[in-house]
Protein backbone atom coordinates (compact mmCIF):
# COMPACT_ATOMS: atom_id res chain seq x y z
CA UNK A 1 0.00 0.00 0.00
CA UNK A 2 1.32 3.99 -1.09
CA UNK A 3 -0.03 6.41 1.33
CA UNK A 4 0.88 9.99 0.22
CA UNK A 5 0.65 12.69 3.19
CA UNK A 6 0.28 16.65 1.86
CA UNK A 7 1.15 18.90 4.88
CA UNK A 8 2.06 22.68 5.61
CA UNK A 9 3.77 21.02 8.69
CA UNK A 10 5.88 18.32 7.87
CA UNK A 11 7.58 18.00 11.14
CA UNK A 12 4.34 16.77 12.96
CA UNK A 13 4.49 13.37 11.20
CA UNK A 14 8.23 12.58 11.50
CA UNK A 15 7.49 11.09 15.35
CA UNK A 16 4.49 8.82 14.26
CA UNK A 17 6.01 7.10 11.90
CA UNK A 18 9.80 6.88 13.45
CA UNK A 19 8.82 4.07 16.03
CA UNK A 20 7.45 0.07 16.97
CA UNK A 21 4.98 -0.57 14.98
CA UNK A 22 4.74 1.52 11.97
CA UNK A 23 8.47 1.78 11.45
CA UNK A 24 8.72 -1.72 11.15
CA UNK A 25 6.17 -1.61 8.65
CA UNK A 26 7.85 1.15 6.14
CA UNK A 27 11.12 -0.78 7.11
CA UNK A 28 9.69 -3.85 5.66
CA UNK A 29 8.01 -1.99 2.82
CA UNK A 30 4.64 -3.28 3.71
CA UNK A 31 3.89 0.38 3.32
CA UNK A 32 5.26 2.80 1.10
CA UNK A 33 4.75 6.20 3.02
CA UNK A 34 5.73 9.34 1.90
CA UNK A 35 4.81 13.04 3.43
CA UNK A 36 5.12 16.19 0.89
CA UNK A 37 5.37 19.57 2.38
CA UNK A 38 3.18 21.70 1.05
CA UNK A 39 5.75 24.77 0.25
CA UNK A 40 7.43 22.44 -2.14
CA UNK A 41 4.41 23.72 -4.23
CA UNK A 42 4.04 27.03 -3.60
CA UNK A 43 5.16 28.64 -6.84
CA UNK A 44 5.57 32.21 -5.28
CA UNK A 45 8.89 34.10 -3.78
CA UNK A 46 7.77 33.86 -0.39
CA UNK A 47 6.51 29.80 -0.67
CA UNK A 48 2.84 31.06 0.98
CA UNK A 49 0.90 28.49 1.08
CA UNK A 50 -1.89 30.23 2.76
CA UNK A 51 -4.12 33.94 2.92
CA UNK A 52 -6.85 35.38 4.21
CA UNK A 53 -10.56 34.54 4.14
CA UNK A 54 -12.56 36.12 1.41
CA UNK A 55 -15.23 38.15 3.35
CA UNK A 56 -12.88 38.24 6.16
CA UNK A 57 -12.42 37.17 9.87
CA UNK A 58 -10.33 35.49 11.75
CA UNK A 59 -7.72 32.48 10.61
CA UNK A 60 -5.60 31.94 7.66
CA UNK A 61 -6.72 29.53 4.63
CA UNK A 62 -4.78 27.29 3.10
CA UNK A 63 -4.64 27.88 -0.89
CA UNK A 64 -5.67 25.46 -3.50
CA UNK A 65 -2.83 26.22 -5.84
CA UNK A 66 -0.23 24.47 -4.05
CA UNK A 67 -2.83 21.70 -3.23
CA UNK A 68 -3.41 21.14 -6.76
CA UNK A 69 -0.07 21.53 -7.81
CA UNK A 70 1.03 18.46 -4.91
CA UNK A 71 -2.37 16.23 -6.24
CA UNK A 72 -1.93 16.84 -9.74
CA UNK A 73 2.05 15.74 -9.48
CA UNK A 74 1.04 12.78 -7.78
CA UNK A 75 -1.57 11.48 -9.77
CA UNK A 76 1.17 12.06 -13.32
CA UNK A 77 2.74 9.01 -10.72
CA UNK A 78 0.36 7.19 -9.70
CA UNK A 79 -3.48 5.86 -9.39
CA UNK A 80 -5.45 6.90 -6.16
CA UNK A 81 -8.46 5.38 -4.83
CA UNK A 82 -9.18 7.64 -2.58
CA UNK A 83 -8.17 11.37 -1.69
CA UNK A 84 -9.17 12.06 1.61
CA UNK A 85 -9.01 15.25 3.48
CA UNK A 86 -8.80 15.24 7.17
CA UNK A 87 -11.48 17.03 8.51
CA UNK A 88 -13.89 17.65 11.93
CA UNK A 89 -17.31 17.44 9.89
CA UNK A 90 -16.13 14.57 7.81
CA UNK A 91 -17.35 10.92 8.20
CA UNK A 92 -16.06 9.78 11.62
CA UNK A 93 -13.64 7.12 11.52
CA UNK A 94 -14.30 3.73 13.28
CA UNK A 95 -13.15 0.40 12.98
CA UNK A 96 -14.99 -0.46 9.66
CA UNK A 97 -13.94 2.39 8.05
CA UNK A 98 -10.40 1.09 8.70
CA UNK A 99 -10.88 -1.64 7.35
CA UNK A 100 -12.21 -0.60 4.11
CA UNK A 101 -9.32 1.77 3.44
CA UNK A 102 -6.69 -0.78 4.72
CA UNK A 103 -7.82 -2.77 1.78
CA UNK A 104 -7.13 0.17 -1.00
CA UNK A 105 -3.38 0.19 -3.18
CA UNK A 106 -2.75 4.21 -3.12
CA UNK A 107 -4.78 6.86 -1.11
CA UNK A 108 -3.83 10.71 -0.63
CA UNK A 109 -4.20 12.57 3.17
CA UNK A 110 -4.55 16.05 3.15
CA UNK A 111 -3.78 17.43 5.94
CA UNK A 112 -5.92 21.25 6.82
CA UNK A 113 -4.26 23.79 8.93
CA UNK A 114 -5.16 27.27 10.30
CA UNK A 115 -8.91 27.98 9.05
CA UNK A 116 -9.03 24.91 7.07
CA UNK A 117 -8.74 24.56 3.27
CA UNK A 118 -10.01 26.52 0.32
CA UNK A 119 -13.61 25.20 -0.17
CA UNK A 120 -12.86 24.25 -3.88
CA UNK A 121 -10.37 21.72 -2.66
CA UNK A 122 -13.05 20.25 -0.88
CA UNK A 123 -15.30 20.32 -3.94
CA UNK A 124 -12.94 19.06 -7.10
CA UNK A 125 -9.96 17.37 -5.89
CA UNK A 126 -11.12 15.50 -2.36
CA UNK A 127 -13.11 11.84 -2.49
CA UNK A 128 -13.79 10.96 1.19
CA UNK A 129 -13.52 13.76 4.07
CA UNK A 130 -12.94 11.71 7.51
CA UNK A 131 -12.56 12.98 11.17
CA UNK A 132 -11.21 11.79 14.07
CA UNK A 133 -14.17 13.15 16.56
CA UNK A 134 -16.46 15.82 17.02
CA UNK A 135 -14.00 18.22 18.24
CA UNK A 136 -11.45 20.54 16.50
CA UNK A 137 -7.81 20.17 16.30
CA UNK A 138 -5.09 22.48 15.07
CA UNK A 139 -3.90 20.62 12.10
CA UNK A 140 -4.63 17.53 10.36
CA UNK A 141 -1.58 16.25 10.86
CA UNK A 142 -2.68 14.52 14.45
CA UNK A 143 -5.71 12.79 12.68
CA UNK A 144 -4.01 11.93 9.63
CA UNK A 145 -1.47 9.87 11.94
CA UNK A 146 -4.22 8.51 14.03
CA UNK A 147 -5.93 7.42 10.78
CA UNK A 148 -2.88 6.17 9.03
CA UNK A 149 -1.92 3.97 12.11
CA UNK A 150 -5.34 2.80 12.28
CA UNK A 151 -5.13 1.41 8.70
CA UNK A 152 -1.21 0.15 8.81
CA UNK A 153 -2.00 -1.92 11.54
CA UNK A 154 -4.50 -4.29 9.60
CA UNK A 155 -2.41 -4.84 6.72
CA UNK A 156 -1.36 -8.33 6.89
CA UNK A 157 2.60 -8.73 7.63
CA UNK A 158 2.33 -5.79 9.71
CA UNK A 159 1.69 -7.22 13.60
CA UNK A 160 3.74 -10.02 14.69
CA UNK A 161 0.79 -12.30 15.48
CA UNK A 162 -1.48 -11.22 12.87
CA UNK A 163 -4.87 -12.41 14.51
CA UNK A 164 -4.04 -10.10 17.09
CA UNK A 165 -5.62 -7.31 15.14
CA UNK A 166 -8.28 -9.30 14.89
CA UNK A 167 -8.99 -10.27 18.17
CA UNK A 168 -8.99 -6.21 19.39
CA UNK A 169 -11.61 -4.11 20.11
CA UNK A 170 -14.55 -3.37 17.32
CA UNK A 171 -13.66 -6.33 15.03
CA UNK A 172 -16.77 -8.56 14.98
CA UNK A 173 -18.44 -5.55 16.84
CA UNK A 174 -17.29 -6.55 20.21
CA UNK A 175 -15.02 -5.23 22.96
CA UNK A 176 -11.95 -6.65 23.28
CA UNK A 177 -11.80 -8.41 26.82
CA UNK A 178 -9.21 -7.51 29.99
CA UNK A 179 -6.00 -8.62 29.48
CA UNK A 180 -3.10 -9.58 32.25
CA UNK A 181 0.51 -10.42 32.67
CA UNK A 182 3.08 -11.39 35.15
CA UNK A 183 2.70 -11.44 38.11
CA UNK A 184 0.20 -13.55 38.95
CA UNK A 185 -0.44 -11.91 42.46
CA UNK A 186 0.39 -8.39 42.99
CA UNK A 187 -0.63 -7.08 46.84
CA UNK A 188 -3.23 -8.96 47.19
CA UNK A 189 -4.63 -7.99 43.18
CA UNK A 190 -4.67 -11.58 41.54
CA UNK A 191 -5.72 -12.46 37.96
CA UNK A 192 -8.59 -14.01 37.69
CA UNK A 193 -7.75 -18.31 38.17
CA UNK A 194 -8.91 -19.26 34.93
CA UNK A 195 -6.20 -17.64 32.60
CA UNK A 196 -3.77 -19.33 34.57
CA UNK A 197 -5.38 -22.66 34.44
CA UNK A 198 -4.12 -23.92 30.91
CA UNK A 199 -7.91 -24.78 30.01
CA UNK A 200 -7.46 -23.20 26.48
CA UNK A 201 -11.12 -23.76 25.64
CA UNK A 202 -12.05 -22.38 29.06
CA UNK A 203 -10.07 -19.32 28.59
CA UNK A 204 -11.44 -18.87 25.00
CA UNK A 205 -15.25 -19.11 26.50
CA UNK A 206 -14.19 -16.90 29.21
CA UNK A 207 -12.82 -14.11 26.83
CA UNK A 208 -15.74 -14.22 24.94
CA UNK A 209 -18.13 -13.95 28.24
CA UNK A 210 -15.93 -10.80 29.02
CA UNK A 211 -16.36 -9.34 25.73
CA UNK A 212 -20.25 -9.44 25.40
CA UNK A 213 -20.06 -7.83 28.85
CA UNK A 214 -17.87 -5.19 27.80
CA UNK A 215 -20.00 -4.65 25.05
CA UNK A 216 -23.05 -4.55 27.10
CA UNK A 217 -21.86 -2.03 29.20
CA UNK A 218 -19.73 0.37 27.61
CA UNK A 219 -21.00 0.73 23.54
CA UNK A 220 -24.17 -1.23 23.27
CA UNK A 221 -25.36 0.09 20.10
CA UNK A 222 -22.52 -2.55 18.75
CA UNK A 223 -25.02 -5.05 19.79
CA UNK A 224 -27.96 -3.80 17.73
N1 LIG B 1 -12.43 25.95 10.88
C1 LIG B 1 -12.59 24.54 10.83
C2 LIG B 1 -11.55 23.84 11.70
C3 LIG B 1 -10.16 23.98 11.17
S1 LIG B 1 -9.04 23.13 12.16
C4 LIG B 1 -13.95 24.17 11.37
O1 LIG B 1 -14.50 24.91 12.18
O2 LIG B 1 -14.48 23.11 10.99
C5 LIG B 1 -7.68 22.97 11.10
C6 LIG B 1 -7.51 21.65 10.41
O3 LIG B 1 -7.34 20.64 11.37
C7 LIG B 1 -8.66 21.20 9.55
O4 LIG B 1 -8.55 21.76 8.27
C8 LIG B 1 -8.51 19.70 9.55
O5 LIG B 1 -7.63 19.27 8.52
C9 LIG B 1 -7.87 19.41 10.89
N2 LIG B 1 -8.78 18.89 11.93
C10 LIG B 1 -9.16 19.54 13.05
N3 LIG B 1 -9.96 18.79 13.80
C11 LIG B 1 -10.09 17.60 13.15
C12 LIG B 1 -10.82 16.40 13.42
N4 LIG B 1 -11.57 16.26 14.50
N5 LIG B 1 -10.72 15.39 12.53
C13 LIG B 1 -9.98 15.51 11.42
N6 LIG B 1 -9.28 16.63 11.10
C14 LIG B 1 -9.34 17.67 11.95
Amino acid sequence: MRIDIITAIPSLLESPFNDSILKRAIDKKVVDLKIHNLRDYSQNKQKSIDDYAFGGGAGMVLSIEPIHRCIEDLKTKFSYQEVIYMSPDGELLDQSVANQLSLMKNIIVLCGHYKGIDERVREHLITKEISIGNFVLSGGELPAAVLCDSIIRLIPGVLNDESSALSDSFQDNLIAPPVYTRPAKFKDWEVPKILTSGDSKAIEDWRYDQSLKRTKQRRPNLLD
